[in-house]
């Protein structure tokens, strides 16, 4: 039986039409040295429809190898302004798409490292945090239809409760508050921080609460995958999130500097007084392309650290490119 072609279909949100296109153009080029005819069209909705042949999936495996491993991805957002919405709402749902035709498992997590950091190591398990651990393995269980959806919604609802009361440092042992009550206790203290994820965990819970009425625990697949995935991506941010915070210090150049956190960067006396007025005002929200707020110590791969040495964009300094030379130069016989 031949093989079918692969075809896949993303809707970038419109703000990202053109970073789509320049990614999707950056792909083919890519991809004609493995003879792989990526054939790309648009429709007027801004959908983009990705074809390849089938008979082209040999070139393909050998493209997406040169693409992953050899940092291809990573060094072509480097050269992207808004690297991190790009990263994840273009590059990584494309990626994912073309390594699960070709794999049976992708690992998200992964390749949101692989793209951010260039991370070489390619395992699955990267969650740190014990709660998040716990939730990839229900996310495993839900992709391999081990668990029914209503399972997994009352499973997860027992997660975030314990993960809730864990963060709030609820003694073991007392009873526990209701669950709205702890989503409002956790925004007061900035453990769930915008009203995407309060939403997010609520609607877990009503779905919960309306499957112990028997008749309504048929949920749709698609409501219960697009939970599982917001869900996955609240635990990658609150696991990036300590790891960050974990990180007080940074080498450079062989020599170890204190990060900066967001807030305490210095700021030139010489500056503009406009500037300085600015400056002040922004850092009162929370961190445009990481999400932290002032005091805390930005995430990895965030456009708006600055590099304890230099003053410059701590993601890409020479600083970095340098102490990764040093290293490379330190492990070598
Ligand atoms: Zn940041
Ligand atoms: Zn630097």
């Amino acid at each position: 039986m031949p093989l079918p072609d692969i075809e896949l279909t993303i809707t970038p949100p419109a703000h990202l039409y053109q970073d789509a296109r320049r990614f999707l153009r950056f792909l083919r080029v890519a991809a004609q040295k493995h003879s792989v005819r990526i054939a790309v069209e648009v429709d007027r909705s801004g959908t983009f429809k990705l074809s390849i042949p089938a008979r082209d999936c040999v070139g393909l495996d050998a493209f997406l190898q040169e693409i992953t491993f050899q940092h291809g991805l990573y060094y072509y957002l480097c050269g992207v302004s808004n690297r991190r919405d790009v990263a994840r709402l273009i590059v990584k749902p494309i990626t994912e798409k073309l390594m699960q035709s070709q794999y049976d498992v992708a690992y998200p997590v992964q390749i949101k490292k692989h793209l951010l950091k260039g991370t070489p190591d390619w395992a699955g398990g990267a969650f740190l945090d014990g709660t998040a651990q716990k939730y990839e393995i229900l996310f495993q269980k839900l992709k391999l239809k081990l668990v029914t959806g209503y399972e997994f919604a009352r499973d997860l609802d027992d997660l975030l409760t314990e993960f809730m009361l864990l963060q709030l440092g609820h003694p073991k042992g007392l009873q526990s508050p209701k669950f709205n009550i702890l989503v409002a206790k956790c925004d007061q203290q900035d453990v769930l921080r915008t009203k995407e994820v309060r939403k997010l965990f609520n609607q877990v819970h009503s779905l919960r609460t309306k499957g112990l009425h028997r008749l309504e625990r048929e949920i749709p697949d698609s409501e219960i995958s697009e939970i599982a995935q917001n869900v996955y991506e609240f635990f990658e941010w609150f696991d990036d999130y300590w790891r960050a915070q974990d990180e007080k210090t940074t080498m450079l150049s062989g020599k170890r500097y204190r990060r900066i956190r967001y807030g305490k960067e210095s700021i030139s006396t010489d500056a503009p007084e406009d500037f300085k007025a600015l400056w002040a005002e922004v850092i009162t929200r929370p961190c445009h392309d990481c999400g932290v707020i002032r005091g805390e110590f930005h995430l990895d791969g965030c456009d708006m650290e600055r590099c304890p040495r230099c003053g410059g964009q701590y993601f890409c300094c020479d600083c970095r490119i340098e102490q990764d030379k040093f290293e490379s130069a330190d492990q070598s016989p």
